[in-house]
């Protein structure tokens, strides 16, 4: 029999849903597996081999190497974030979504997009505070679940990727999938947000086919903690940073030591002094946590 490639999309009761070149599959486990943890720890992203043994059903032979592994949800191979914050109602602060940024940047995937939601909230123009992400160099969509702005521009960035939307509880993720696919039917919202904590742990991951490519299902992590990361590491997490060669001394943690060039950039506003702040406050905590 002749092997085929697919793409998990959702795992359910033990059984694999495979996209293959004609449909959905419903696959298991070669026998030998299936003893021990019976889904293997597959989840959707993952590309397996399998082999058919009706129209509808396969075996799984094999799974590929996967470039990345998200663990809340537990997704792999993504190929892009959608770092969402509300541009009000929370406030964005700038730490905050410079944070998701960076667990953004630390999660392995490697295109991160900013979008901000809510627009319709916004009086003034929040211009200037975005301008600093979109010269750190990511992508800014100003959107609004609600009334219906920047959509277009959302769905053209999601198209032909594997995203998941990420970013703080209350920024509408589950808003934007809703008026992207409105057979979604996701909950939002404050009474959603409680009943939605303990769903959230039982409630499984999902790729959904979205123009050409996935968008999954449930909102990514939420959380703001950044663990296992060493303090050295962080200034790779801002892409801005890069450009900036030259710090008299290598390493360099661009916070106390002289002749840095990071600094130098901050002080001819070449770097963004919010985002440096930002860098100095995460920094210090990593130091926080090692002690
Ligand atoms: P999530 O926690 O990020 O999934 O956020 P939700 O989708 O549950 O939305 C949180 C709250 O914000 C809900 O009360 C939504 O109705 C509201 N909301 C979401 N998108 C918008 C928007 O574009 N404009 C306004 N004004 N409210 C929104
Ligand atoms: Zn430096």
């Amino acid at each position: 029999m002749v092997a085929e490639r697919g793409r998990i999309l959702k795992v359910y009761n033990n059984v694999l849903h495979v996209a293959a070149e004609d449909g959905v599959l419903f696959c298991k486990l070669r026998g030998r597996v299936k003893k021990g943890r019976s889904d293997m720890g597959l989840v959707p992203g993952d590309i397996v081999t399998f082999e058919r043994i009706s129209a509808g059903e396969g075996v799984i032979e094999r799974i590929e190497a996967r470039t990345n592994l998200l663990q809340r949800p537990r997704v792999a191979n993504l190929t892009q974030i959608v770092i969402t914050v509300a541009a009000a109602s929370p406030d964005p602060h700038p730490l905050v979504v410079s944070r998701f940024l960076v667990l953004a940047e630390l999660s392995g995937v490697k295109k991160i997009v900013l979008c901000v939601n809510k627009m319709d909230l916004c009086t003034g123009d929040p211009a200037s505070y975005l301008a600093e992400y979109e010269a750190a160099g990511y992508s800014v969509l100003r959107v609004s679940a609600a009334g219906g702005t920047g959509l277009d521009d959302l769905r053209a960035h999601l198209a032909g990727e594997i995203s998941v939307l990420a970013g703080p509880s209350g920024a509408g993720k589950s808003s934007l999938l809703n008026a992207l696919d409105p057979t979604l039917a996701l909950a939002t919202g404050v009474v959603s947000e409680k009943i939605g904590r303990g769903r959230h742990t039982t409630r499984r991951a999902e790729l959904l086919p979205f123009m050409g490519g996935y968008v999954v299902d449930t909102p990514g992590f939420t959380q703001q903690e950044i663990t296992d990361t060493a303090p050295e590491e962080l200034s790779d997490c801002f892409p801005e940073f890069s450009h900036h060669t030259g710090c008299r001394f290598a390493p360099c943690s661009h916070s106390h030591e002289p002749d840095c060039a990071v600094k130098a950039a901050v002080a001819a506003e070449e770097i963004s002094r919010e985002r440096y702040e930002a860098y100095l406050a995460l920094l210090n905590e990593l130091r926080m946590k090692r002690k």
